[in-house]
């Protein structure tokens, strides 16, 4: 019964193990965490929240949540907080539902600058079908462009701004944010998801004295369990003093159903986790990474969507090497044993699918204890592959691209340059545990 499944799971561990992984939204978590996941927790059943339950024997679970619940309002310095949310976008749309009717106005960093497509991706989400989605975007030098915020906000008076994203290699200003959201009367929400370990750590301006709601995932610089967090700060109470009462309201019923309750405590142990002087310090470790990691690549003659970056992450710019590299480009690197995802440029020429960008981040690297020598290793392997592959260009005819990956996968299966470079990677990677400290 479960012995196909034990063997899979092994093979995935293996895979996480050798390979190099930069995909910034992914970590891996410390063995408390881990063994929390697989509790009993998840066996019980408890809508509603500590005291006011739905379902008899809740007792413990009440303890859990309130521990997480005091740990997250402690580390944030809020007076709100809401651990139920079984993942970042049910969180962001619960989130709209306790501040918006169908019909409202909400802005968001457009998806291909690096937004979310939870933040009012207008044609293929929800939060663009019930909304009426206004996106706004970045300049040429790939920062956020605030007179165009600004402008559009004023236009379409928006009852939420979201200042948020996955693709931004830059710090978010949300002062400006907030300046804006002032002229017009709007809640400004902010998504930390990629960002918040960074936050914690000091090395990004933090959305608390500035946003009226902030919200993010467990899972990714906060390291904890696959979740997410909405909380509410004392400014934003100021505004609206049921604000937490709706936004609780907004979860159960508005929702979701019964709370994953072993993720809630793997929250409340990540809370603890990054509470300290050695979470500030794998939060500084990122940075340095991947500064490290964007100045070799540059050396290399790599160029990066803004010239570099501010966080934990960076988008290459394929361009110059050929439009649309990025699919062909990220299978090579995987290869290699080293994986990233695709993403899209601002200036893309190419198409979500075969975009011509490459995105990068140190989350993940850091937590298995690389430093910067370990980066600058990696960024020679990127550019070697990068330089190996994007000779063969990607033809713009539909049929003859579909046909020419498959050619290109098949080869690059067997291709020794790669093969030599995962050779290589798994030497590396030998000596760094899956979670270090
Ligand atoms: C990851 C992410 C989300 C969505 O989280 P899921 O857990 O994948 O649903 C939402 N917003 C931002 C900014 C993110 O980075």
């Amino acid at each position: 019964m479960s012995e196909q499944i034990f063997s899979l799971i092994a093979k995935e561990q293996k895979r996480q193990k050798e390979l190099i992984g930069l995909i910034p939204s992914e970590n891996t978590v410390s063995p408390a965490v881990s063994r929390v996941l697989s509790s009993c927790l998840s066996n019980k059943y408890s809508e509603g929240y500590a005291g006011r339950r739905y379902y008899e024997g809740s007792q413990v679970i009440d303890q859990i949540e309130q521990l997480a619940i005091e740990r997250v309002s402690k580390l944030f310095q809020v007076p709100y907080v809401n651990v139920q949310p079984y993942s970042g976008s049910p969180a962001n749309w619960a989130i709209y539902f306790a501040l918006m009717q169908p019909g409202d106005t909400l802005m968001g960093l457009k998806l291909a600058m690096g937004g979310h497509l939870t933040h009012g991706h207008p044609t293929v989400t929800a939060s663009g079908r019930f909304y009426n989605s206004v996106q706004y975007g970045v300049k040429k030098d790939a920062r956020i462009d605030f007179a165009e915020l600004e402008r559009l906000a004023k236009k379409h008076q928006p009852k939420v701004i979201v200042a948020g994203n996955t693709a931004y290699p830059f710090e978010l200003d949300f002062k400006k944010f907030r300046q804006i959201a002032d002229q017009v009367g709007a809640w400004l929400v902010a998504d930390i998801s990629h960002i918040t370990g960074l936050v914690i750590a000091g090395e990004h301006m933090s959305p608390v004295p500035y946003a009226d709601v902030i919200m993010t995932t467990t899972h990714k610089t906060f390291r904890g369990p696959r979740g997410a967090m909405i909380l509410a700060t004392e400014r934003g109470l100021e505004r609206d003093r049921d604000l937490g009462k709706k936004l609780d309201a907004a979860i159960i019923p508005g929702t979701q159903g019964g709370p994953h309750n072993a993720t809630t405590a793997g929250i409340a142990i990540a809370a603890a986790e990054a509470s300290t002087t050695q979470f500030r310090n794998y939060g500084k470790q990122i940075r340095k990474n991947a500064t490290a990691l964007a100045q070799e690549l540059l050396k290399q003659g790599i160029d990066l969507v803004g010239g570099g970056t501010q966080t934990h992450l960076m988008v290459v710019d394929l361009t110059k090497f050929g439009i649309g590299l990025g699919t062909q480009v990220a299978f090579a690197l995987d290869v290699a044993g080293i994986y990233a995802n695709r993403n899209t440029i601002p200036t893309e020429q190419g198409s979500p699918f075969y975009p011509s960008g490459l995105r990068l981040g140190t989350p993940l690297v850091t937590s298995r204890g690389m430093k910067e020598k370990e980066m600058k290793q990696i960024g020679r392997w990127i550019a070697q592959v990068i330089k190996h592959v994007s000779v063969q260009q990607l033809p713009t005819d539909r049929k003859e691209r579909a046909a020419f990956l498959k050619q290109f996968r098949a080869a690059a299966l067997k291709d020794p340059v790669l093969k030599r470079i995962r050779k290589a990677v798994k030497q590396i990677t030998a000596k760094f545990p899956l979670f270090a400290e």
